[in-house]
Order: C-alpha cells, then sequence, then structure tokens
C-alpha cells in the first residue's frame, strides 16, 4: 500500500492453465510491444510458453480493500470501475497469475487500547471479507495455507489466495493475537506501514523506537515460533538490521525496490540488499511507478492532493465511510492528473540491480496492485507476462525466471515452516 492516503487502505481444466490464457497473454503482449517481426514474435512464444510453466506468486496486493464492498465480485471482471481495480479472478486467468498474497492493510491510527481495537476489528473483517469472496468463487479460487500449497492449487487450475498482514498494528499489545492472525491463514506480517508503532520505526516516520521495540523482539519471536514471515517492507534501516539479528528464520520484502535506483527511504541499500542475501531472504520487487522511478513535478497533483490532506485531517481518525471516501477521492485525483507511469524496463532494470548487488536467488515480485502499484506495460494483472518477456529479453534463462516468479519465495517460505516446526 501507497503511504498516503494513510487511510486506506481455472477452471476446472486438467492443464495447469487454460490454452485460453495462453492467447490473452500472447495478446497482451503484442499490444505492449510494438512488432519487430518474426524475432520478436518468437520472442513472445517463448516468453508465454514459459510464464504459463512457472508457479507464479504475487507476495503483495491491497485488493482486500475491494473485497471490503459489497457491490465488488473477485469472480467478475472488474477492469472498468473507477478508481481502477487491478486484480480480479478473470484477469489473474489472463495474466498467468497462481497465486499472490492478499493482504489484510490496517493504516496507522491511535496506540490507545481503543485505536487498538478498532484495527483489530479492522482486520478481522478484511480477513472476512477475503474469506466470503473466495468462498463465491471456490469453483475458481482456494485459500492457500502452506508453501506447497500454492503449486497444488495452480495445478486444478485454479488461483491460490494466500493471505498477508500490512501493518503489525492491529496486533495491539496481545501477543496471542499473533496466533489468532495464523490460524484465520495469515503467512506474513508487515511490521509497520507509514507511521512508527509499537513493534518498530517506519522508514516514514521520525526515530523513536532506534529500531525494533522490546515489544517487537517479542512478536518476532512469536511470529517465529508460528511459522509467519517476517515482511520487512515499508520499516526504517534501523528496524531492518535489528529484524535480521531478531529473527531465526529468513525473512522477506513483500514489495520494495532498489534505493541505488529509486532513492526512496521504502527501498532498500545495497547494503540491505546484501544483508538480505545473507539471510537467505528474498526481495520482492515493488511495482508501484514513484518507488521505481521519481515521479516528474506534477504541482497541479501535489495541490490537488494536499487539499484532499487538509479535508482529510492528513487521514487521521477517520471513520471507515470516510476513509473509503478518502480513498476514493486520492485515486481520482490521480486519474485526473496522471502521472507519467515508470515502465516495465524500469522494472526490470531494479531486477537486473538487485540481482547483481544480492543473487538471482533472492529476488521476486511482489506488485503492490489495488495499493498504488501500476506501471507502463503492467497496469494490471492481466499484463504480469510482459515481465517475464523482458526478462527473456534481457537474457534471463527459464531456469532464472521461475526462480524470480516463484521459486525465490517458496523456499523462504518452506524455511519458516521448518524452523516452526522444529
Ligand atoms: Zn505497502
Amino acid at each position: 500500500m501507497l503511504q498516503s492516503p494513510q487511510t486506506t487502505r481455472k477452471p476446472a481444466l486438467p492443464m495447469r492453465k487454460s490454452a485460453l490464457a495462453t492467447v490473452f497473454l500472447l495478446a497482451l503482449t503484442c499490444h505492449a510491444f510494438a512488432l519487430g517481426g518474426g524475432k520478436q514474435q518468437r520472442l513472445q512464444k517463448k516468453a508465454a510458453r514459459i510464464h504459463n510453466s512457472c508457479f507464479t506468486i504475487d507476495s503483495h496486493n491491497d485488493t482486500p480493500m475491494w473485497f471490503m464492498d459489497s457491490t465488488y465480485n473477485f469472480g467478475e471482471n472488474n477492469a472498468n470501475r473507477r478508481p481502477r481495480n487491478r486484480v480480479d479472478i478473470p484477469r489473474m486467468e489472463a495474466g498467468g497469475l497462481d497465486a499472490a498474497f492478499f493482504a489484510v492493510f490496517i493504516g496507522q491510527g491511535d496506540r490507545t487500547p481503543q485505536g487498538n481495537q478498532k484495527a483489530l476489528e479492522q482486520a478481522l473483517a478484511t480477513f472476512e471479507a477475503i474469506r466470503r469472496n473466495v468462498k463465491l468463487n471456490s469453483e475458481k479460487t482456494t485459500i492457500a495455507l502452506g508453501s506447497d500449497d500454492g503449486p497444488a492449487i495452480a495445478k486444478q487450475g485454479k488461483r491460490a489466495v494466500y493471505i498477508g498482514i500490512e501493518n503489525g498494528y492491529p496486533i495491539g499489545t496481545d501477543l496471542a493475537n499473533i496466533e489468532r492472525f495464523h490460524k484465520l491463514g495469515a503467512r506474513y506480517i508487515t511490521l509497520c506501514h507509514s507511521s512508527n508503532n509499537d513493534i518498530c520505526d517506519s522508514a516514514n516516520d521520525t526515530i523513536e523506537h532506534h529500531g525494533v521495540s522490546g515489544f517487537g523482539e517479542k512478536v518476532i519471536a512469536e511470529m517465529n515460533r508460528l511459522g509467519l514471515m517476517v515482511d520487512v517492507s515499508h520499516i526504517s534501516d534501523e528496524s531492518f538490521y535489528d529484524v535480521l539479528k531478531l529473527s531465526k528464520a529468513p525473512v522477506i520484502a513483500s514489495h520494495s525496490c532498489a534505493r541505488a535506483l529509486c532513492d526512496n527511504p521504502r527501498n532498500l541499500s545495497d547494503d540491505m540488499l546484501r544483508a538480505l542475501a545473507a539471510n537467505e531472504g528474498v526481495i520482492q520487487m515493488c511495482i508501484l511507478s514513484s518507488y521505481v522511478k521519481a515521479p516528474l513535478p506534477n504541482p497541479a497533483r501535489d495541490s490537488a492532493r494536499e487539499a484532499l490532506r487538509i479535508k482529510y485531517r492528513n487521514f487521521k481518525g477517520l471513520n471507515e465511510q470516510e476513509m473509503s471516501q478518502a480513498r476514493h477521492e486520492w485515486y481520482e485525483v490521480d486519474e485526473h492528473f496522471p502521472q507519467k507511469l515508470a515502465t516495465v524496463q524500469d522494472v526490470v532494470d531494479h531486477i537486473d540491480h538487485i540481482v547483481k548487488v544480492a543473487g538471482i536467488g533472492h529476488v521476486g515480485i511482489g506488485t503492490d496492485f489495488d495499493g498504488g502499484g501500476a506501471v507502463e506495460g503492467c497496469e494490471d494483472v492481466s499484463e504480469m507476462g510482459n515481465i517475464t518477456l523482458e526478462l527473456l529479453r534481457r537474457g534471463y534463462s527459464a531456469k532464472e525466471i521461475r526462480m524470480i516468479w516463484g521459486e525465490n519465495l517458496l523456499r523462504v517460505m518452506k524455511k519458516v515452516e521448518k524452523l516452526a516446526e522444529a
């Protein structure tokens, strides 16, 4: 999820993926890249073949915020909704995406007993909304828990819905909530969002704990014990290094980019990338444009955003209806004052850099769709094959592409599960 507004938020075929999805993928790739004759067409066909042979998983979307809307159905094509919706089952099928982590996102609010209780209730309502949308579409999708579930569900031609929690805020001060979330299906927790919380400091806030707090240490130990992945996206640099010292299991950055290519505190420096590799963890490349490439100045949009910040009291202390309205208006501003988006090529520049610094075994994809994620050439989940095409164009082998699309993340999940069993 983007840091503002803080309010926020196969069919039963025996084949792994339907032939239809392949046709769609080819159509999309042809559309996105001007045809350069036979060579280009051969490359596109090869990319589609590789893409469809991979187990593909996106480690982060904020689509559950849509699930909270009773008019939204995950099983329908929602491409025409405004503000734009970027993930649903038909477009996951078209884009050849087998699985994704759907985020239970809770914007940071007051760190008081009342604030914590409200955050807990919101988290529980979001779990419920995810289950409702999956149940409504049970012939096409299933909740996934363990690392083996995603590939097994994909083999049945269905989409696997994993659950992650974005912001440890709803844990409140009660460690027992972590086990409760694990029982409800959560398999990672992003320790904080764009403000500090009781667990650790955020990349977008002032220093408070100097990294992970005493309570945060207990949270990490409990996550290790239960087999929940620790997600370091959104946390401060000091928090990041603390987590690496504290966690017994490898960690993930569910949606982050390389700071060397886009200087944003949300992104990971080269030193952090090397430390993450030493931890046997993985960074999942985020495709939120302003984390991929510094945006060009857009004063009209900046002032429209500022007006919204004032109107919604800096997105603090809003009730659910106000939060939903603020989120919609925020994305409307984006549509009225469009930003020149970074491109799929820019995204793969980051992947190239991460591979160079951390190694091929430590990078994956975490789009942040429906939380601000979208780049030119990959504006919704139906276009994910374009990332594979660009990787192939740059010389990545099928084996390497498989690692990026899922094997690296599954390796971390397996290790986390194993350590929890031990
Ligand atoms: Zn986020």
